[in-house]
Parts: structure tokens; C-alpha cells; sequence
């Protein structure tokens, strides 16, 4: 056969039941399994649709057989030949095409395939820079597959659902003006125009607002945006936002947007019925309640304030703590067969509370008609009913304490809150648990920088109580904003926009941008508000976190076709990599040599 001439698929390697008995068909794939049962070859052909078994019988020609002997695991091939059913012993349920086998009367290898560097199954335990520099055998295994289709399902119906629903997708530029938008600009030097650059935009924020004055009262992109951020956790230096906005909305109608959205979507991708509305929390309770402004709702273990009888009793550690303004709480770990809440895991638990700034894990064991027994028991005499009682305990279960400043004490409780439900499993598999976190405060102090900054971004609107008091007390101020979490992460955030120059200004101030800077930086929005700008919000859910949580995975590269590995760098192309002096040269660029260490 000429090299580019070869036999095209007839069908594909998902389709065929015992229902095509008889028919003549050719396959192309590649070689999943190769075995030879006394002269016998099952071969086991793979494409994206799935596995069917070839049989290269004794019958069948010797050069046919001798290209069977030939293949090895991962060839690709052509084979041609004939439907039968599988004898009734030899159906396999666990496969689609279980029913059946492609008796083959010709064999062709379209290409040939080395040693492999891990074998490709439903999923690998090869290291992950294996895994990256090999993408494309990766990208072959059942789990990528499968996890790639749900990604493009969950874009496709994301796309229906809101073009049905008014949406305009329109693009906007990925070349832009640098903007400070709370992360690292990555800066693209200008050719034409020597000493200024481009920006990739972090998302595109301004750039859908403008849209708004623009009158596209409903928009929606799914935009990549770009972070030049150390590599921390699960980051990349790209990611996929559903970017969405709209005119003449309050908050509620963004919910209901959204909620419309994920209900549909779940159901058409997931076959998942969503409740119609989601479990709404503000900032303030979530984080008294479970620790976290991301709360897991999937389980419960709250948190219980319990400052109040900390107060009267005579330890120390609490006393102090209150006196400087700060919190006690505890959380009730319930006594359970699957765990011994022994010294050494009480210690894990107090390591996991340790991370987030407390500086012990006080506990003490329900006994008996309410005696508590062990740790601080003996600082909690003649508070042990009240204790019991508001923590709802019941003997043999733990209570568990921390004492530090507000957000410490709820942040440290929170972590192991979040642990004791993974030692406990307590997380049920296949719920989906979304919930709003609402009213959360509009401004963060900045210690390093010694001045205040946008929690969200520095567009989001304030509550209107709030207007007179943003420059004499920023740190009480709500804003207009909302985050989606679902499963303990968080899914989306968004706001509703301001749209007036002087109180955009004003919160310019509050940042630390002055007006000269604020008209230098975003001089573009500022115009675009001088022209009759519509109210307007908005919300961009994360694509590739989604995904992630909707497939049951940990980490969003198991959802992104070609990820960096966690240092930042492509396995597979080696960038980021150098560039010829040519380049540098047309860019004007000299690079400065790093600093030698010795
Ligand atoms: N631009 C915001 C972000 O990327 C989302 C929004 O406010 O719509 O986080």
C-alpha cells in the first residue's frame, strides 16, 4: 500500500453490537492489548469511543498473521474484517462492544510506536512530569478521555443554554493594556513601539463592562485569563473563566442566572437534578460556622462560638485570648468506631490547625452523665453541662478547641473541621453541593503594603448603607459581591459594578491609587463611564475547576489538555525556553544576566 493510501474507518471502536453480526467493517485505532492464546491473536483495538476485540484466527493468511505477531502496544492500525458474535461464554458485560468480535481478514500498521514511557489504561500512577512531557499518550487513557469530553459537553451546554437565553458570546482582545487587577501582570513586548508592552489579561473585566456601556446588555465569553503568579497549590498561569455580564441587573438576577445555568447544565451533562436554588450564606456566618469563606456543605460539623462560657471558666490560654479581642470556638468530633481519637491523631488534627495560625488544639472527651474527661477538663469544671449542651455532644464524642484572633481561630477550627470529615468519611461521593456566600466585606488591609486594597476587585460596587463611611471606616464595608462554592472550592465570584466615575474614584483612593494614577491606568473605563454607562454585574465561573470537581478529581491538570507542571514549566516543549538575540533585538530588549549565588 502507498505510504498516505490506507483502509478508512467504517465504524468506530465504540460501536459495534451483536446486532452487526455479519458485517464486513474496518476499523483504525490503536493497539490496546496483543495476545497470543495458542496461535490465536486477541487483539484489543482503541479509539475514542472505545475497545473492540480483534481475532486474527489460524485461518487467516500468513502475511496477515505475521503482522499480527509484528504489533506491539500502541501501533497504529487498520484492520478489516467480519462481525460475529462472541460465543455466549465469551461475552464480556464490562466492555460496550462485549457482545462481539472483528474476525479480521487484513491487518495494516498506519504507524509504529516506541517503548512507552507508562502504560496507558484508564488512569496511571506515572509521575506527573512523565505524564506532561508524554501528553499525548496521556491524553490516549480512559480517565483523560472521558474527562476532555465532560469538558467540552460542559462548554457546549453552557454555550446553548445562554445563547437560548439572550447571551451574546463576543471576544474580547487577549492583547491589552497592563491594568492592576490584583495578580501579576504577563507583559508582551511591543515591537512597533520600543519600551511598551502589551498585557495578557488577568480576565476581562474591564473589557466586559465596556461591552456593557456598549450596550451588550447580556455577555458572555469563555476567556482564558493569565496570572504571572508563583506556582502555589493547584494554580496555573492560564485558566478558563465562563466571563459573563449584564445590564440593568441587581444581585438577584445574577443568582437566578446562574442557578438557571448550573440546573440546566448538571442535568443535560451530569443527569443531575440541582435544587432549584442554592443555600445562600453571608461571609460573616459562613466563617463563624465552618471556618472558611469556601464551605464543603456536604457534611456538617459546624463550629459553635463558645467565647461566652470560655469567659467564666478559669483557663488561662482563653482568658487571654479574649482579653485581646479574640475568639474562642470549638467543634465536636463525634465519637465514631472508624476512629480513636488517640494523642497522636488529636496531634494531626492540632499540626492541621497549627497551619492556619493556631497555637494549640485544646480538648477534652464527653464522659459519662456529663463529666468531661481528659485535656482541659480540669479547667472546665462547672461548665460542662453548658458546654454539652451547646455543642449538642453526647459521650464518647470530643470536643476540640481553639483560642486566637477572630479569623485565625475560625480559618484553624475550619482545617479541622475539613480533616475530620475526610478521617471520618464523612464526604459523600457524587453530591454536588453549591451554595452563594454573600455580603462579604469590599475591602482587605494590605499589612505589607500598609495601605487598604479590593478584597474582589476595585469595581465592585458597595452596599448603599455603606456609601458616607467608605474613607472613614473601609474595613466595615460590605460590597455588592458574591462568590459561588460548590464542594468546598470556590467556583465563581463576581459583583455588582460600579458605574459612577466618582465613587469608582473614590475607591481608586481608598486602594492607594491616586487620581493621577487611577487616569493614567484605567483614564479608559473613567471615559467609558462619562458616556450614559448602564448599571450592570456580573460573574465568571472557573471552567477548569468545575470540571475538575465535576469529574471527581483533585487537580484542575487533570482537566486542561496541556498543562504547566506546578513548577510553571511545559514537560513537553520546555517552555518556557529561550529565544534567539534576533528576536530580543527586534523587541529591544536586553536581558539582564540573573544573579550568580557564590
Ligand atoms: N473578573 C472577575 C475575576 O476574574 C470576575 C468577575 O467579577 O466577574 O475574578
Amino acid at each position: 500500500m502507498a505510504f498516505m493510501e490506507y483502509k478508512q474507518r467504517t465504524v468506530t471502536c465504540g460501536q459495534l453490537r451483536g446486532s452487526d453480526e455479519g458485517k464486513q467493517v474496518v476499523l483504525n485505532g490503536w493497539v490496546h492489548r496483543n495476545r497470543n492464546h495458542g496461535g490465536i491473536h486477541f487483539i484489543n483495538v482503541r479509539d475514542r469511543y472505545g475497545i473492540t476485540q480483534v481475532v486474527v484466527g489460524e485461518q487467516v493468511a500468513e502475511s496477515v498473521r505475521s503482522i499480527a505477531e509484528a504489533l506491539r502496544i500502541e501501533f497504529c492500525i487498520a484492520v478489516e474484517g467480519t462481525v460475529r458474535r462472541r460465543p455466549e461464554s465469551m461475552v464480556n458485560p464490562d466492555m460496550e462492544t462485549g457482545e462481539i468480535e472483528v474476525d479480521a481478514s487484513s491487518l495494516h500498521i498506519l504507524s509504529r510506536c516506541e517503548p512507552l514511557p507508562f502504560m496507558i489504561d484508564e488512569e496511571t500512577d506515572a509521575k506527573e512530569d512523565l505524564r506532561l512531557r508524554y501528553r499525548y499518550l496521556d491524553l490516549r487513557s480512559g480517565g483523560m478521555q472521558k474527562r476532555i469530553r465532560l469538558r467540552h459537553e460542559f462548554v457546549r451546554a453552557i454555550r446553548e443554554h445562554l445563547s437560548a437565553k439572550g447571551f451574546y458570546e463576543i471576544e474580547t482582545p487577549t492583547l491589552i493594556k497592563s491594568t492592576p487587577e490584583g495578580a501579576r501582570d504577563f507583559l508582551v513586548p511591543s515591537r512597533l513601539y520600543p519600551g511598551k508592552f502589551y498585557a495578557l489579561p488577568q480576565s476581562p473585566q474591564l473589557l466586559k463592562q465596556i461591552l456593557m456601556v456598549g450596550g451588550f446588555d447580556k455577555y458572555f465569553q469563555i476567556a482564558r485569563c493569565y496570572r504571572d503568579e508563583d506556582a502555589r497549590g493547584d494554580r496555573q498561569l492560564e485558566f478558563t473563566q465562563l466571563d459573563l455580564e449584564m445590564s440593568f441587573v441587581s444581585r438577584e438576577d445574577v443568582l437566578l442566572t446562574m442557578e438557571d445555568l448550573f440546573n440546566d447544565v448538571f442535568a443535560s451533562v451530569m443527569n443531575y437534578k440541582l435544587p432549584a436554588h442554592f443555600k445562600r450564606l453571608s461571609w460573616i456566618d459562613a466563617m463563624n460556622t465552618y471556618g472558611v469563606d469556601k464551605p464543603d456543605l456536604r457534611y456538617d460539623l459546624p463550629l459553635v462560638d463558645v467565647g461566652d462560657i470560655a469567659k467564666k471558666t478559669q483557663f488561662g490560654a482563653f482568658q487571654s485570648v479574649l482579653a485581646s479581642g479574640g475568639s474562642v470556638k470549638a467543634i465536636k468530633a463525634p465519637a465514631t468506631e472508624a476512629l480513636s481519637y488517640s494523642r497522636k491523631y488529636i496531634g494531626e488534627l492540632e499540626e492541621a490547625a497549627k497551619v492556619y495560625g493556631a497555637t494549640g488544639l485544646a480538648f477534652v472527651k464527653v464522659g459519662k452523665d456529663n463529666i468531661l474527661e481528659t485535656g482541659i477538663a480540669k479547667f472546665l469544671v462547672g461548665h460542662e453541662a453548658e458546654l454539652i449542651s451547646v455543642t449538642e455532644a453526647h459521650e464518647g464524642d470530643m470536643l476540640l478547641f481553639v483560642a486566637a484572633s477572630w479569623k485565625k481561630c475560625c480559618n484553624s477550627l475550619g482545617a479541622v473541621r475539613a480533616k475530620l470529615a475526610r478521617d471520618l468519611n464523612l464526604i459523600p461521593k457524587g453530591t454536588f453541593e453549591f451554595c452563594w456566600i454573600i455580603d462579604f466585606p469590599l475591602f482587605e488591609f494590605n499589612e505589607d503594603a500598609g495601605h487598604w486594597e479590593a478584597a474582589h476587585h476595585m469595581f465592585s460596587m458597595p452596599q448603599s448603607q455603606y456609601i458616607d463611611t467608605l474613607e472613614s471606616d473601609p474595613g466595615s464595608v460590605k460590597g455588592d459581591l458574591y462568590d459561588l462554592v460548590l464542594n468546598g472550592y470556590e467556583v465563581a465570584s463576581g459583583s455588582i459594578r460600579i458605574h459612577d466615575v466618582e465613587l469608582q474614584k473614590r475607591i481608586f483612593r481608598i486602594c492607594n491609587f491616586d487620581d493621577e494614577e487611577a487616569e493614567q491606568r484605567f483614564g479608559f473605563l473613567l471615559n467609558a463611564f462619562r458616556y450614559g454607562p448602564p448599571p450592570h454585574g456580573g460573574i465568571a465561573p472557573g471552567i477548569d475547576r468545575m470540571v475538575m470537581i465535576m469529574s471527581e478529581q483533585t487537580s484542575i491538570k487533570e482537566v486542561i489538555a496541556f498543562p504547566k507542571n506546578t513548577a510553571a514549566i511545559s514537560p513537553m516543549d520546555d517552555s518556557p525556553s529561550f529565544v534567539d538575540d534576533k528576536q530580543l533585538d527586534e523587541l529591544h530588549l536586553i536581558i539582564k544576566q540573573p544573579e550568580k549565588n557564590s
